[in-house]
């Protein structure tokens, strides 16, 4: 093995030296608070130290990284500067953020604990990071509701924009050989997010010929929810903002809703649903639920899969089956959400909370990736430079399924 004084200090993006040598410096796209703002704006490549790891830490070598929309939220400082929360948490001692949750990449180091990883593996990146440590863990608690639990590369430092990645070894589970490094790269944060979300909330878990209602099908978290459905012999009703993204949904094997087509979104007041208003709502409401169940054969959705929030809301409670659930695991038009409290309690319906996945969650999913069960969908590789401009298009609504970028390759 080479000395480590013999090695450059620091490789071009595209280089890497052998596996289990550690230059002294990495590139990385990086955020200051200075900078918060339209991702196109935010981030700048900088030469940043290679952080140590604890024992039970790996430094991975990025090939490539995915993204997803937290890297928006983080970029813009908005609705939370990141950077303050990671110090008044003192979760960080330095000035900067390198964010991304999502990365397929090599070993070059590990701690003395780590058992589960060598130095050369091939792996994939899971984002659910906390603390194995926290007695609510160790008693067999779930994970996703430890204290400690925090989103990598959103909540914690040191993610995956960038050539070097620290993890802890519970996030690196192997990666399918059959995918390059960008499609590896794009599938750990919303495959789990979704498989949780469809699967984990008995007894409304996805079963044969029941239907789901997937808000923004062409997105990240909607392409890998129409194949989880699919899969589970449900039926995939995506919902979509253009006939383009229609299209890339059928041809998902989605049942597919433009949205463009109703006009009833955002939020109700109490004064449209007084008994004189309601019906201006309504029935705009109803056209929808109608255009499901014309697409069904009658069927309305057993579950609604929530995420963009205040926008739908009122809808998502409205079409969702009796006795079924709506379940939700982001607000990205706003957090207020409201919705006419008639249609849950006298229909039984559910509403559920869902924040990423457990462990077992992950293995399941990335081994039904293994299995070719399920693909990522990616669309679009950019390189390590041009990420402002991947993550900018994300912010704009412009881009369909995932978007990686290439960094160690
Ligand atoms: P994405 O790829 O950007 O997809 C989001 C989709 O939302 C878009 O394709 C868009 O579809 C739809 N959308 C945007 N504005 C909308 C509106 N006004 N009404 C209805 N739909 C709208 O993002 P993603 O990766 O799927 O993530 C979606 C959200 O979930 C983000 O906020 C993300 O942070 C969050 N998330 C949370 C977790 C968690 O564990 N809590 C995990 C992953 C993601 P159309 O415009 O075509 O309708």
């Amino acid at each position: 093995m080479k000395n480590t004084e013999d090695i450059p200090e620091i490789y071009e993006i595209g280089q890497l030296p052998p596996p289990g040598i550690v230059p002294k410096y990495m590139y990385a796209q990086v955020l200051r608070q200075n900078r918060y703002g339209e991702p196109i704006n935010a981030f700048s490549i900088e030469k940043i130290e290679i952080p140590a790891i604890a024992d039970d830490e790996v430094l991975v070598a990025v090939k490539a990284a995915g993204l997803n929309y937290n890297s928006v939220w983080a970029a813009r400082g908005y609705p939370l500067d990141m950077i303050r929360l990671m110090k008044l948490r003192r979760e960080t001692n330095v000035d900067f953020h390198i964010i991304g949750s999502d990365c397929s990449g090599i070993v070059y180091k590990k701690g003395a604990l780590v058992k589960n990883v060598e130095i050369g593996d091939e792996v994939v990146i899971q984002p659910a990071w906390y603390d194995p440590e926290d007695p609510w863990i160790k008693n067999g608690g779930d994970t996703t509701i430890s204290k400690t639990s925090r989103a990598w590369g959103y909540e914690t430092n040191w993610g995956s924009f960038a050539q070097f990645c620290k993890v802890r070894y519970f996030q690196c589970l192997p990666k399918p050989i059959h995918l390059y490094w960008d499609q590896a790269a794009v599938y750990m944060l919303s495959g789990p997010t979704v498989y949780r979300m469809l699967f984990h909330y008995a007894p409304n878990i996805v079963t044969e010929g029941d239907v789901v209602l997937i808000w923004g099908g062409a997105g990240g978290l909607g392409s890998m929810a129409i194949q989880l459905v699919k899969l589970a012999g449900g039926i995939p009703v995506a919902v979509v903002n253009s006939e383009e993204k229609k299209k890339f949904c059928e041809e998902m094997g989605a049942l597919a809703i433009n949205r463009s087509e109703f006009s009833h979104w955002g939020g109700l007041t109490s004064e449209m649903l007084k008994p004189e208003n309601q019906l201006d709502w309504g029935l705009q409401a109803k056209k929808f639920m109608k255009k499901i169940t014309h697409l069904t054969g009658g069927k309305l959705p057993n579950i609604v899969l929530e995420h963009p929030g205040e926008n739908t809301w009122p809808t998502s409670v409205y079409v969702c089956d009796r006795d079924g659930m709506i379940v939700t695991c982001a607000g990205t038009t706003g957090y207020f959400c409201s919705f006419d409290v008639r249609y849950l309690w006298l229909q039984r319906k559910r509403i559920q909370g869902s924040h990423y996945a457990n462990l077992q969650e992950c293995i399941a999913l990335n081994q039904l990736v293994m299995d070719k069960k399920v693909y990522p969908v990616l669309t679009e590789t950019y390189s390590f430079e041009e990420l402002p401009i991947a993550l900018q298009k994300m912010h704009e609504n412009k881009h369909k399924g995932n978007i990686a970028i290439q960094i160690g390759y």
